[in-house]
Order: structure tokens, then C-alpha cells, then sequence
């Protein structure tokens, strides 16, 4: 089969997706192991089916694209994932930014529920003199943040932890970051089926009203933090201004579509 007919026959495939030639083109630069400009230069290369009939299958079945890759860009890193963890996703990027900005040299960071690792090592590695620590409920999420650490090169200023929240966690940090679970539980059956599927319910359910997690932070802040310390915490779209009047007072920070996404809380 050549690539022009690879397209086609995924684009028909994945018809019932939002974007079946793009989800198909992505799909068969993994399992050609071609680059999307690849496709483009040359329709009539050959590619073999096998691999990409198999992707096609899974995506068909609303798997994230992340997940049958193994692995998910974020801050121009690339991080291992699995189904174990909260996929790294555009949105935390303002997590990352908002950090960067509003505590530009911390020595200590903390990543509460770290998952893929992905907010701590991207601002571990803008900040070659910082030191991080992530915890996760998962050990296995804390696996993979640690291996994904080691890929980038960071494994020397790092350590992983498996917890709840900072229970195993002592000292005090410069800067603490969450991406903790926020979707109210009555939400969590409506969530897209990519998410509902595929992700953890327990990187993604924040109890009754969604606010539990930033409950369990909040509290733990005074302890953690250094005087004039720093907390970035991510929160859903309907969510900042709660979130800051909990902590007494809090900066929001608005993602790429205007939308409150993290909380600043300084102590
Ligand atoms: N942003 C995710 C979603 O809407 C939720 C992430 C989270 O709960 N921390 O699917």
C-alpha cells in the first residue's frame, strides 16, 4: 500500500473521530516511522500495512493517539506515557509557563501527583540549577516519571516518590506544582470517551464538587513551602476563581483560549 492509499482507507476508518486524516496521518508517521513531512513529499511510498491496520484499530476504538504511540510531546520534551497516568496535555503548559514566570530561579520544586513527570522535568529543565522531587499515588506512575527523568537527562536532579500528596514528603519547597484530579465525579461519565476510557478515574476525580484535591493541597501548603514560596496549581475551566478564594487570595493565570487554568498561591 502506498502512503496516498494508507491515508485514505485511515481517513474512512476513523470517520466517526473529529479529524480522520490528520488522526490517520499521525498514526502512520508512527508506524512507518516516518515524519509527517515524509508523507507529504512522497504519496507513492511504499509503507507497510500491518502495524498501521493495527493502530488504526485501536484509535478506531477511541485509544488516544498517545497512548498507541507510547509516548506524548510537552514543553518540546518527549515523555513516555502509559495507562497508568493523566496524559501530558497542552493545558498544563500554562502550569510551566506560570511557574518560569512567577518563580524564575527555585532551588527545591515539588510536583504533587507528578504522573508522567511532565511539569516538574519541563521546568527542571528550564532551571538547570533546581532540584526536583515528584510524588504519585501510582507507583507505577512514579516509575515512569523516573524513567522519563532519565531520558531527558535529569535524573541527577530528580527523585520520585510514590504517596499521598506530601504524607512521605518533608522540608520545604520554593515552588510546588499540582495538576491534581479536578473533574467533579457526577462529570466523569460524560468525559469524552478517549479520556473516560483510557485515562486513570483517579488522576481525573476530584470528588463531589471537583475541589477535594486543592482541599488536601491548600492544607499542606503552610508546611511545604518556603517563606515567600511559591504554589502553581492547574485548575478546570470553571474552577480558578474558586480555587483562589480557598487559598485566601491567588494570581490566575489564563491558558492559550483565555481560560483561568492555574492558580498562583504565594505564601
Ligand atoms: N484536563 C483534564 C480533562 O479535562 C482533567 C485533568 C485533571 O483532572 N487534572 O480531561
Amino acid at each position: 500500500m502506498t502512503v496516498a492509499e494508507a491515508l485514505q482507507h485511515g481517513a474512512a476508518v476513523l470517520a466517526h473521530l473529529d479529524n480522520p486524516r490528520r488522526e490517520a496521518r499521525l498514526l502512520l508517521a508512527h508506524t512507518a516511522a516516518l515524519t509527517l513531512t515524509d508523507l507529504l513529499r512522497d504519496p507513492a511510498y511504499p509503507v507497510d500495512g500491518a502495524r498501521y491496520q493495527a493502530a488504526l484499530d485501536r484509535r478506531a476504538g477511541h485509544e488516544p493517539v498517545a497512548l498507541i504511540a507510547g509516548c506524548a510531546e510537552f514543553w518540546s520534551l518527549s515523555f513516555r506515557v502509559n495507562r497508568h497516568t493523566l496524559l501530558p496535555r497542552p493545558d498544563s503548559e500554562t502550569v510551566v509557563q506560570a511557574a518560569l514566570d512567577v518563580c524564575p530561579a527555585p532551588a527545591r520544586v515539588l510536583d504533587l501527583g507528578t504522573g508522567t513527570g511532565c511539569l516538574l522535568l519541563a521546568v527542571l529543565h528550564e532551571r538547570p540549577a533546581a532540584w526536583g522531587l515528584g510524588v504519585d499515588l501510582s507507583p507505577n506512575a512514579a516509575a515512569l516519571a523516573h524513567g522519563n527523568a532519565a531520558s531527558l537527562g535529569l535524573a541527577g536532579r530528580c527523585a520520585f516518590v510514590c504517596g499521598s500528596w506530601a504524607d512521605s514528603v518533608a522540608g520545604h519547597f520554593d515552588l510546588v506544582l499540582s495538576n491534581p484530579p479536578y473533574i467533579r465525579s457526577g462529570d466523569l461519565a460524560g468525559l469524552a470517551p478517549d479520556v473516560r476510557l483510557f485515562e486513570p478515574a483517579r488522576a481525573l476525580d476530584g470528588g463531589a464538587d471537583g475541589l477535594d484535591a486543592y482541599r488536601a493541597i491548600l492544607a499542606l501548603l503552610p508546611r511545604l513551602l518556603t517563606p515567600g514560596g511559591t504554589a502553581v496549581l492547574e485548575v478546570g475551566y470553571d474552577q480558578a476563581d474558586a480555587v483562589a478564594a480557598m487559598a485566601g487570595g491567588g494570581q490566575i493565570v489564563p491558558d492559550l483560549a483565555g481560560i483561568g487554568r492555574a492558580v498562583v498561591i504565594r505564601r
